[in-house]
């Protein structure tokens, strides 16, 4: 029989009990939502509020002002696909797998969006950059919905991804939900509604129908005058800007319809961009060099206080990250980022002594039966590049190289193929100090260099 006085030890004891789980889910307790926003070609340092001295982010560097920067954020390669299904599985390439555009992530990987879809999100992506993320390289998996466009939609793509995903937000906002967001807007050829923006004293041949022709100017084109590089750069900073108005755009919406208060933003970006840096080259996928690994890193949310750490992380971070802040479980999942959720609470901490990883494939001769792979480890005072040519058959023929498990390491180019970095003296990388350099650091980054390929 139930009397009045059980009735009211139950309601007594669920009011318990719900204050009990309010207090121990504070304050990520509620369902949050998350987007996570790749602005595809991004480096590090062309944000405000990275430092740059354009005023290229407004609307990120205010999201900033009141979020976590993390300064020194690098992605796991330089090239879009291998460095996406890295941030998708908290793996590296040499674990997933997916170092060039044919490579599919294996259908039994678990990926962020099905943890969050087993977790009871909705979940979508809103990319229209059909060359990398077709449905071929497995990236979908998880996605209830997943838009890629066409490939003329690449660019503007803001443009068009921002209105399908506020569309689908509309119709989907009864569960949490992921979204991945990705912007085309600053990725090569460099053309936007900005075109003059930063530089509007040029008058030569590179307008916007220039670089929208693309080829001539983002090879090597040594013929290229300073005048005509710095022009370039005021192009890609154009990109930057156009691409900042629609994050202003989203948190706008999200603000007018109520969802920002419950909604963990990411921006990042899923490489850097070479703008000139050594010789005239632009671009990026050619190298591990920071201008094209060091990446923006920047979470806003509720319960987030306003910080800039300046230790090492990796996009493979985000994953682990994301599950701490909805608390869901990790256990069970082969995860090789670490959460940066302890980075969240402020307060004085030193960095740990990490060691961050980037590869990207050079070259491939499935003729001559090798792959030409940079690789590098850092760490926050130095840096080793190695480049691995790695051989189908015995390295018989090649009494030159040496052999590490398994790969080979030759010579190329009359140099051993590594070059070491003191990153505090030389932060742009421009000194290779490889035969100089201590011997005691270029054992221990030799090691983790080969270990972790
Ligand atoms: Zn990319």
């Amino acid at each position: 029989m139930i009397t009045k006085r059980s009735i009211l030890f139950i309601v007594f004891g669920v009011s318990l009990s719900i204050a009990c789980t309010l207090a121990y889910l504070r304050p990520w307790a509620k369902r949050l939502n998350v987007i996570l926003i790749c602005l595809d070609a991004l480096r590090a340092d062309h944000l405000g509020c990275y430092g740059y001295s354009r005023d290229t982010t407004p609307n990120i560097d205010k999201l900033a002002s009141g979020g976590i920067i993390f300064e020194k954020a690098f992605s796991q390669s330089s090239f879009t696909l291998p460095s996406i299904a890295s941030l998708f599985t908290s793996e590296y390439v040499a674990s997933h797998k997916v170092d060039r555009i044919e490579r599919r992530l294996a259908d039994g990987q678990l990926t962020l969006a099905e943890v969050l879809k087993t977790n009871g999100y909705n979940t979508a992506a809103f990319i229209y950059n059909a060359t990398q993320f077709d449905l071929a390289f497995g990236l979908n998996q998880g996605f209830d919905r997943y838009s890629i466009g066409e490939e003329a939609d690449r660019k503007p793509s803001f443009a068009k991804t921002l209105p399908a995903c506020l569309d689908w937000l509309k119709a989907n906002r009864n569960k949490p939900f992921f979204i991945f967001l990705h912007s085309n807007d600053i990725h090569e050829p460099y053309h936007s509604i900005y075109e003059n923006f930063f530089d509007p004293d040029y008058r030569g041949r590179l307008d916007n129908e220039y670089m929208a022709s693309g080829t001539p100017f983002h090879k090597n084109n040594l013929n290229r005058t300073p005048r005509e590089v710095k022009h370039i750069i005021a192009h890609y900073d154009g990109g930057i800007k156009y691409a900042d108005t629609f994050i202003g755009k989203l948190i706008f919406e999200l603000k007018q319809s109520g969802l920002l208060e419950n909604t963990v933003i990411i921006i990042f970006s899923d490489h850097g961009e070479i703008l000139s840096d050594r010789g005239k080259q632009f671009c990026h996928g050619f190298s591990v060099h920071d201008e094209e690994v060091h990446v923006p890193l920047i979470i806003s949310g509720p319960q987030v206080k306003a910080l800039r750490v300046p230790c090492q992380v990796e996009l493979i971070d985000v994953m682990p990250t994301i599950l701490d802040l909805l608390q869901i479980d990790r256990k069970g999942l082969k995860l090789e980022g670490r959460s940066l959720t302890p980075f969240l609470e402020p307060g004085v901490r030193n960095c740990p002594d990490n060691y961050v990883y980037a590869e990207c494939i050079k070259g491939e001769s499935q003729k001559e039966g090798f792959i030409d792979r940079e690789v590098m480890v850092r760490t926050r005072s130095w840096k080793l590049i190695g480049s691995f040519w790695k051989f189908n058959e015995p390295l018989a023929n090649y009494p030159k190289s040496v052999q590490l498990h398994n790969y080979s390491i030759i010579s190329t180019d009359g140099k051993d193929g590594f070059e070491l970095y003191h990153l505090e003296n030389d932060p742009k990388e421009t000194r290779n100090i490889y035969y100089d350099g201590p011997s005691k650091i270029k054992a221990e980054l030799l090691d983790k260099l080969v270990s972790n390929f």
